[in-house]
């Protein structure tokens, strides 16, 4: 079993689907995810903010507008009149159901409901098509088996049951289709895997199934070795390691999501990214296979904010750092990177909800300084000590550069610094002319 997952633009249009449908016809069985047409999630998060300030007439328009340019989609995907016509009718009920909660209370429940009806209109319409042209297709409904317990993680042992118990319930079908991203919680409520959450969905069923591969399609042709937004001339890497892809994720690249990593780490399936516009092109593979001799790739995390404590108190005291990370525990605030000496510890956050109150705090230990507007930039690759010279190459690169922190040897994949927003282009561009 091969588990497929489709991004919002892969599945942007009428068009796009066609093209998704040529990828998974044939071959062996498959479990397709689906996320939402892309600009959908957005529009049904602005409808939820209209009816949160229960503007029904701002609400209204957006609902109008999104349920137009369904109608065009479904008037360009199906062929026969007979498809047309329940294509429409299946866009009408979920639009008649998401205009329901205009004149209501509207709370965070009737927005997750809400904001699940992306990826419900998208794999409805997608399998409706994969009936006309004659597959045998079979729709799995997220709802009934992806599951998240109550400290927001996905419950992995339910996930398994109820998916293995509905694939053999539905069995003989050559393709599943799913939803990505939505969810139930531990209270049976409508919920989600929050934003992009559709390659946590992918990798969670790959693992919930053993899949011998989960591919991730999207629109470029796998992870590029630098931010190409930036960079000239920037090529896919071929071959990655779990942990290498897992920093990748989390530092900035953007094609695929954080979370996603981890399930198939654990169950050692390869992840595969892959080009709906260029399908035969290799893509990026992301394996136990950790690579040597390499840097693989450079990523930058944006808005990230630098706390400084410094404090003599710090000199040859123990519980000294306990206490500091136990105030950031307290304000449920990750810390991103540390960076220590004898006299103090400077440590980035990029959730920066309760700054004010974690500065307030921090000051009982020492003086306090904070700086916004900096950027985590995490090269990646093959550094185990016995790989001389790569840090050498590194801040080489980075030598017209302020620097202003240095992370390294908290894995033996990752060198990390951190530098003023305004530096960022300017470093990425240095680093990949010396290091590719
Ligand atoms: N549709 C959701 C979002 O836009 C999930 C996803 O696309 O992965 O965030
Ligand atoms: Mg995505």
């Amino acid at each position: 079993m091969k588990v497929m997952k489709f991004g919002g633009t892969s599945v942007g249009s009428a068009a796009r689907m066609k093209e998704v449908a040529k990828l998974i016809i044939g071959g062996e069985q498959k479990i397709v995810v689906l996320s939402a047409m892309s600009g959908t999630t957005n529009s049904l998060i602005e409808i939820s903010n209209y009816l949160y300030k229960k503007n029904s007439d701002g609400a209204g328009e957006v609902i109008r507008r999104l349920e137009q340019k369904y109608v065009d989609e479904v008037n360009n995907l199906y062929a026969s009149e007979e498809f047309k016509k329940r294509g429409l009718e299946f866009i009408r009920e979920r639009f008649d159901y998401i205009k329901s909660f205009c004149n209501n209370i509207f709370t965070i429940f009737e927005e997750k409901v809400i904001v699940s009806q992306g990826e419900l209109i998208s794999t409805g319409m997608f399998n409706l098509y994969l009936q006309e042209i004659g597959e045998n297709s079979c729709l799995l409904p997220a709802l009934d088996f992806m599951r998240i317990d109550k400290n927001n993680e996905p419950d992995t042992a339910y996930i398994r049951e109820n998916l293995t118990a509905l694939l053999e319930k539905n069995s003989g079908h050559d393709i599943y289709i799913t939803q990505g991203f939505i969810c139930r919680n531990a209270f049976g409520e409508v919920d989600n895997l929050q934003r992009g959450g559709s390659d946590y969905t992918a990798s969670l069923i790959g693992a919930a199934v053993l899949a011998d591969e989960i591919q991730i399609w999207t629109d470029i042709d796998g992870m590029h070795n630098n931010d190409p937004r930036f960079v000239d001339n920037t090529k896919p890497v071929k071959d990655l390691s779990f942990d290498e892809a897992a920093e990748l994720a989390y530092f900035g690249a953007k094609i695929l999501h954080p979370t996603c990593v981890l399930p198939a780490k654990v169950n050692n399936i390869p992840v595969r990214l892959l080009n709906t516009m260029d399908p035969k092109a290799y893509g990026t593979l992301i394996s136990s296979k950790q690579c040597t001799g390499r840097i693989a790739a450079i990523a930058a995390k944006d808005n990230i904010t630098a706390i400084r404590i410094k404090s003599g108190r710090m000199l040859l005291a123990y519980g000294f750092m306990r206490k500091v990370f136990e105030i950031f525990e307290s304000y449920k605030t990750p810390i991103d990177m540390i960076s220590t000496s004898e006299v103090g510890v400077s440590i980035t956050i990029d959730n920066t909800r309760h700054l004010d109150d974690i500065v307030d705090d921090l000051k009982k230990f020492g003086t306090v300084e904070v700086d916004k507007d900096q950027v985590i930039i995490c090269i990646v690759g093959d550094l185990v000590a016995e790989s001389k010279g790569y840090a050498a190459q590194v801040f080489d690169a980075l030598k017209e550069t302020p620097i202003h922190m240095i992370s390294y040897g908290g894995s033996s994949h990752n060198i990390s610094v951190v530098v003023d927003a305004s530096d960022k282009i300017e470093a990425l561009r240095a680093l990949s002319a010396k290091l590719f």
